[in-house]
């Protein structure tokens, strides 16, 4: 089908759905508007958005716009026009008036700004994609605020112990506190977005269902790679206001997050399975792996324009569209509990055999 198949009707609804979708240009006058979809018949038009407004699509308002030929912008409202605060021309000086034009707003959801952001990484990752992506980002950033990346040292055994857990959780939550605290007194949002991904999703979860960070309030949230439980209590910290949005982008081909259930107290298979929270919107993607969100490949993509996580983090919710997007509607059960501690035991076995076998081969070195 070309474009002139498609009736003017349809195009303008296009057009406008396409406005509201990307919350831009929702202000515009029909004139403007014609100019932008190349439209002669104006006056159609004008019919078409004064139906929108009966319709409760959209408002209307009167504006001004600077008469000056150079210059024709449209003049804040609210404020007595009697100069230009883009040409700095003074109307009366000038000898001239400006016009007065209606004005329609599409009320839509206006796309907002990513604030500053906590990226919580996943276990002894040192990667160089660290730096890339908190370059990348930091672009992204309205606010010259910083992105807080939280490290949490070389973590190994300590991931078997859910009380180690519990203490890195704690020093998560301070260190997000201050950050808070130093975002209000710079005037900027107090609720961070946050990018969190494998173990740092775990630690997440762990800061919201602490009692003592409870006014810990977060925008919008990205998990990558999860291994939080898929049956975790979404819709609580929706409802509290914990958290604005949850975006749990799964990887198809994840060899990690299936482990988890298995060797960390406390962790589930979300980056797999997905959550089962209707208020969390489920993403999978095919070719990705544990670690593929971060890698140079793929990160642009995301975060780059038009990318599913900036779209996440920037545009209106509602109608935001991934060929991934899955609802988790089987009750996810974690594995019986005996059946876990023999994999344990096993686990340790073999960690302890393999301890033990550098030793003597140590021993046998040293004797050489
Ligand atoms: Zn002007």
């Amino acid at each position: 089908m070309t474009i002139d198949d498609v009736s003017p009707l349809e195009r303008w609804v296009d057009a406008l759905n396409r406005k509201v979708e990307l919350g831009e240009g929702l202000e515009f006058s029909a004139v403007q508007l014609a100019r932008q979809l190349n439209e002669p018949d104006i006056a159609s038009l004008t019919a078409f958005l004064a139906k929108l407004v009966a319709l409760g699509s959209a408002t209307e308002f009167t504006a001004y716009t600077c008469p000056m030929s150079s210059c024709r912008k449209t003049l804040p409202s609210g404020v007595d026009p009697v100069a230009c605060p883009f040409c700095r021309v003074t109307f009366i000086e000038e000898g001239v008036t400006p016009t007065s034009e209606q004005f329609f707003r599409l009320t839509g959801e206006i796309s907002r700004d990513i604030r500053w952001m906590v990226v919580i990484h996943g276990m002894n990752s040192r990667a160089p994609w660290q730096e890339a992506f908190s370059w990348e980002i930091a672009n992204l950033l309205k606010y010259s605020a910083p992105v807080l990346i939280y490290k949490y040292g070389w973590a190994t055994y300590e991931v078997l112990f859910p009380g180690i857990h519990r203490r890195m959780a704690k020093s998560l939550g301070r260190r997000i506190r201050i950050a808070i605290g130093r975002a209000r007194a710079a005037n900027l949002p107090d609720r961070p977005d946050v990018i969190a991904h494998s173990f740092g999703t775990r630690l997440f979860s762990l800061v919201l269902q602490d009692p003592e960070f409870a006014d810990l309030r977060f925008g919008r949230v990205i998990t990558a790679g999860s291994i939080i439980r898929p049956d975790f209590d979404w819709k609580r910290h929706f409802r509290d206001g914990r958290v604005e949005a949850v975006l749990n982008h799964v990887a198809a081909k994840d060899g990690a997050v299936p482990f988890a259930v298995w060797a960390i107290p406390g962790t589930g298979p979300g980056g797999k399975v997905g959550y089962m929270a209707q208020q969390v919107l489920n993403v999978r993607n095919l070719q990705y792996g544990h670690s593929s969100f971060f890698e140079d490949q793929h990160l642009p993509a995301l975060i780059g324009e038009n990318g599913l996580w900036r779209s996440f983090f920037t545009r209106p919710l509602k109608p935001l569209r991934d060929d991934g997007v899955f609802v988790q509607k089987d009750a996810w059960q974690p594995p019986a509990r005996w059946r876990i501690i023999t994999a344990r035991a096993g686990g340790c076995i073999a960690i302890a055999a393999v301890v033990l076998a550098s030793l003597w081969l140590l021993k046998l070195s040293l004797c050489w």
